[in-house]
């Protein structure tokens, strides 16, 4: 099929002030820790962004004193309707800073501007709205605790790379909403963001300490999650860090939720609408380069309709735009990491050596940065690593069931538990289904729809807990497992 050629269409890297080197964010303050310090890349372009301060043990003693401090003198004893004003007004402040943010987190973490800027910073500042509303209305959340819950104090936040900001608003709106102060550490690949969140923090004159920003990498996070003075952690990430923190924290009195990994279904029935569904299974697995926990990267899809499925996702694939992820025309961006892109190597040569047969829309990439193109596998089998492994990139496995009973046991086949799809125009078998299978999200004729008012969060080894939603706030209470 033709593709047209686009001018490129560049947003402007002007809107963002970038300095040469950040520190730490402690106490209301940044400061220049006591650590080393590290780079971060766009990984679009290898350039350096910037020089970050990593936080050693005592740099996080002192952030976790610091959250301590303004969680006694001044947060917990503010009331509801007060918390309430400053989430809006930094709600307010990402809205009205919303192209800053989404240029810096696409230099940053390589996803398109056109995510960036329609869905990851708009859903950031929704978190924050949200929340904010329900800082005055605790007591009617049926929380535990009742008309009166009750915050757990410092909270330690440690998450991912792949939704910078998101995930930064899905940890820290509901945790401040119900009292909490926290102390958070982005991912080493992509802190730049989550920085300039800090100065929005100075902007709208929280209380010093109430949010306390580390970056770093692994043993930044080992800090947190090792410090006495923690009362609950938040974290999400892969599942074998997630393994290693439920093992650190057993036998204390720390708290944890865990959102983990992934390897969704997305099932197409032969009563589906087909080009609706080939949309879906596109934005299921190609959105975000596929680094996303929920991505739908299993299609199982029914055996009458396979071929017909396969050749019209094909042909749609053809269209995607790969590149540059500032030009506002861009599909799919580059690979946030070397590390990620090696990791996706890996596992599709595996899937390649186990008899798989491979697939890509063959375009052209950038002689710079880390780019993979879109690829599907088809004649996959359950027992093949492509089918059970998460690659967190832009790559489907395709299956076929026959009967509705099938297409349950292939979907539930899987250590992980966090999000499936269904296509077919039967509301019956889609009750059913989502009845069967054992994920915390099922979307049905849809996917990777979000929202702040509706939970997420994972079965089996996809993790525990639930963010977003009244649910999102029960884990930032006293008086629950998590
Ligand atoms: P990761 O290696 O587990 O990293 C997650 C965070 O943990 C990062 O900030 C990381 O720091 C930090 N970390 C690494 N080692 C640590 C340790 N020993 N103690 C404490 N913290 C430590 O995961 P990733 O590769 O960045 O992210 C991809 C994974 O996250 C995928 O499996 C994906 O499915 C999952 N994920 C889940 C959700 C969800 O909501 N369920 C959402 C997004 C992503 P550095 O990055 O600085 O090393
Ligand atoms: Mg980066």
């Amino acid at each position: 099929m033709p593709k047209f050629e686009y001018a490129p269409a560049p947003e402007s890297r002007s809107v963002v002030d970038l300095k040469s080197s950040y520190g730490l964010f402690i106490n209301g303050e940044f400061v220049d820790g006591s650590g080393t310090s590290f780079k971060s890349i766009s990984p679009a372009t290898e350039e350096v962004l910037a020089e970050v301060s990593a936080a050693s043990e005592a740099d996080v003693d002192a952030a976790v004193k610091a959250a301590r401090t303004a969680y006694t003198r001044v947060w917990s004893k503010m009331s509801g309707a007060d918390r309430g004003k400053y989430l809006y007004r930094i709600a307010r402040i990402l809205q009205e800073r919303a192209r800053e943010f989404a240029v810096l987190e696409t230099l940053d973490n390589g996803k398109p501007i056109k995510e960036s800027r329609d869905v990851d910073i708009p859903l950031a500042a929704a978190h924050f709205f949200y929340n904010a509303g329900w800082a005055d209305k605790l007591g009617y959340a049926a929380l535990p605790g009742g008309a009166n819950p009750q915050p757990h104090g410092v909270v330690g936040q440690i998450i991912p790379w792949n939704f910078p900001m998101l995930m930064l608003a899905w940890k820290i709106a509901p945790a401040l909403a119900t009292g909490n102060t926290v102390v958070l550490k982005p991912a080493e690949t992509t802190p730049l963001t989550a920085l300039l969140f800090a100065e929005v923090c100075q902007q709208a004159d929280l209380p010093p300490g109430v949010v306390n920003i580390v970056t770093g990498a692994g043993p930044t996070g080992q800090a947190i999650v090792d410090h006495p003075g923690i009362d609950k952690l938040a974290f999400t990430g892969s599942t074998g860090v997630g393994k290693m923190i439920a093992r650190a924290i057993s036998g204390t009195r720390k708290k944890a939720t865990l959102e983990l990994g992934g390897k969704a279904a997305n099932i197409v029935f032969d009563d589906a609408a087909i080009d609706q569904a080939v949309e879906g299974i596109v934005t299921g697995i190609f959105f975000n380069q596929g680094h996303v926990c929920c991505a739908g990267s299993r299609l199982l899809v029914q055996e009458t309709i396979a071929d017909e499925v396969e050749s019209r996702l094909k042909r749609r694939l053809e269209t995607l735009r790969v590149g540059d992820p500032l030009d506002k025309n861009t599909d799919v961006g580059a690979i946030n990491s070397k590390a990620q892109l090696d990791r996706i190597i890996a596992l599709t040569d595996a899937g390649e050596g186990e008899g798989a047969v491979r697939w890509d829309n063959g375009c052209e990439l950038p002689s710079k940065g880390f780019w993979f193109r879109p690829t599907v596998f088809t004649g996959v089998t359950q027992t093949h690593r492509i089918a059970q492994e998460e690659i967190f990139g832009p790559v489907l496995s395709v299956l076929t069931f026959r009967t509705p009973q099938e297409a349950v046991a292939k979907a539930n086949n899987t250590p992980y538990g966090l999000s499936a799809g269904i296509w077919t125009e039967k509301g019956s078998r889609i009750l059913w289904m989502a009845d069967q299978l054992k994920a915390g999200v099922v979307w049905a004729n849809t996917f990777n729809q979000f929202d702040p008012t509706s939970p997420f969060g994972g079965y089996k080894e996809s993790g525990y807990g639930r963010e977003g939603g009244r649910h999102g706030l029960e884990a930032y209470v006293k008086g629950t497992q998590s």
